[in-house]
């Protein structure tokens, strides 16, 4: 069966053929381990997983690659800022080193959580890890003529670069009609930082040697640097698919191409780019990094939630369509997941094995959906009516639901558990029985509703209370 997806760089969805005959170079964007990653770039790890598990099931090898950004990603886009890392450090007082380590630890302890399967060992590449391979590559373009020199680091040259913007389709002229760039001292404002030399005054807990080195001032890589080096160590310099998300085609991709096609003279780069649409958040649940306030995966565990059932949510969305998150979204997967294993668990899997064209048929439309451009929302809607036929019997229902538990990774077989009452709940409890124990009415009820707003309710019994889910 043909695999469709569609490509970023063209605007169509295509059929997709490796470069290399049975093995895919595949590519990924990972986070920036100056904080948790939020459930929005939970998101875009789970549209990873799930184009890397469509690979699989298509028949291919996979090499996936995925970067671990602990340097050199400032606050903003313009080259100017903190280094994100620097905003960890102020945040929590420890050094960048531990900072980055923290948060890749937090990382993959997420991506456990929700079955996500990374890239193994030094697949999973730190940007710290490759410091030489990405001083190599700015060398490579400043040999071809590419870059220049600002006071604060070495700059790429994107009016040199022919191609600059074509992916994101940009409108360079209006851009620089902008000019809001230029008082940095840049010629253009898409023209951006391969390497930053350290401030004058200061030593950065993460910086190095480079052949680029005013006053003897050490530096350290710009952001987009580490990709196109990264990528191109472990993938070659042309390889099949990079992902990450659609905030990335402007901006970071857009420079990814222009580093690696201005170093190598090689274009495409990338043969399929693919990117996934945001998830949002309504009032109720507003992220934002900066003021520290983010929802994240131990939050919804914090609140009684099964973390598959976050999968579950993002996955009957198609990737690139923007997702919702709201409490009621999130609740009604979880019914929706619970009920699911429910009737996986109450199949009776033994039987002779015998052919079921209706099985073979079901089958067939799951493999069509998700090799129509990762169509997962139809596919588990596909598995929905497995359990729902009755004209099936319980073996073929089995069969396929075994068939694909791992593909869909959702556990459609987990026992259910005995929901627990998470600790935080359990502590507003105690704190409204002292409050009853004063008679502070008004505290009580107060501290009443807030367990009730995190979906429990609290009863008083007479050797205390008895916290259930609402
Ligand atoms: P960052 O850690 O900021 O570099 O982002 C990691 C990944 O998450 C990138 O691929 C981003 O494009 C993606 N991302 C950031 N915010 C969201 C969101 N709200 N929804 C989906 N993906 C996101
Ligand atoms: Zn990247």
């Amino acid at each position: 069966m043909e695999l469709k997806l569609y490509n970023t760089r063209t605007r169509e969805k295509q059929v997709f053929t490796p470069i290399n005959a049975n093995q895919v170079g595949l590519y990924s964007c990972g986070p920036t381990v100056y904080f948790h990653a939020h459930l929005g770039n939970m998101r875009a790890y789970i549209f990873a997983d799930l184009l890397k598990r469509t690979l699989k099931l298509a028949g291919y090898d996979v090499k996936h690659v995925m970067n671990i950004t602990d340097v050199g990603h400032l606050v903003s886009d313009g080259d100017d800022g903190d280094d994100k890392m620097e905003v960890g450090k102020k945040r929590e007082g420890k050094n960048a080193w531990q900072i980055a380590e923290k948060y890749t630890d937090s990382f993959i302890d997420f991506c456990d959580k929700l079955n996500i399967d990374l890239p193994q060992g030094e697949y999973l590449c730190r940007a710290t890890d490759h410091i030489q391979d990405q001083i190599n590559l700015v060398k490579a373009l400043e040999d071809r003529g590419l870059t220049y020199i600002l006071d604060d680091g070495v700059y790429f040259d994107t009016s040199k670069f022919q191609s600059y913007g074509e992916m994101a389709k940009l409108d360079i002229e209006g851009l620089e009609g902008g000019k809001r760039v230029a008082d940095a001292g840049k010629k253009a404002i898409t023209d951006f930082a391969l390497w930053k030399f350290s401030p004058k005054d200061q030593q950065r807990d993460m910086e190095w040697d480079a052949p680029w080195n005013p006053q003897g001032r050490k530096g350290f890589p710009g952001w987009h640097i580490e990709c196109s080096a990264m990528s191109m160590h472990y993938l070659g310099d042309q390889f099949d698919i990079h992902t990450g998300g659609i905030d990335h085609i402007p901006v970071h991709h857009t420079n990814e191409i222009a580093q690696a096609e201005g170093a190598t003279g090689k274009a495409p780069f990338v043969n399929f780019w693919m990117h996934n649409e945001f998830l949002q958040f309504d009032e109720n649940t507003k992220m934002s990094k900066s003021s520290g306030k983010i929802l994240t995966v131990d939050d919804l565990i914090d609140r009684g939630y099964d973390p598959l059932a976050f999968r579950y949510l993002m996955l009957t969305a198609h990737y690139r369509t923007p997702a919702k998150f709201s409490w009621d979204n999130i609740d009604a997967a979880q019914k929706t997941l619970e009920r699911l294993r429910a009737k996986a668990r109450a199949l009776n899997s033994s039987g002779s094995p015998h052919k079921s064209a209706l099985a073979d048929d079901y089958i067939n439309e799951i493999n069509k959906a998700l090799f129509d451009d990762l169509n997962s929302a139809s596919a588990l809607a596909e598995i929905h009516g497995v359990l729902a036929n009755e004209d099936l019997s319980h073996y073929h229902k089995h069969m396929i639901l075994h068939k694909f538990d791992e593909f869909f990774g959702l556990e459609f077989f987990k026992e259910e558990e005995q929901a627990e009452i998470p600790a935080n709940i359990i502590e507003l409890a105690e704190a409204r029985k002292t409050a009853r124990d004063n008679k502070d009415w008004a505290e009580s009820d107060r501290l009443r509703d807030e367990i009730a707003d995190n979906g429990y309710t609290v009863k008083d019994t007479p050797d205390g209370f008895e916290v259930t889910k609402a």
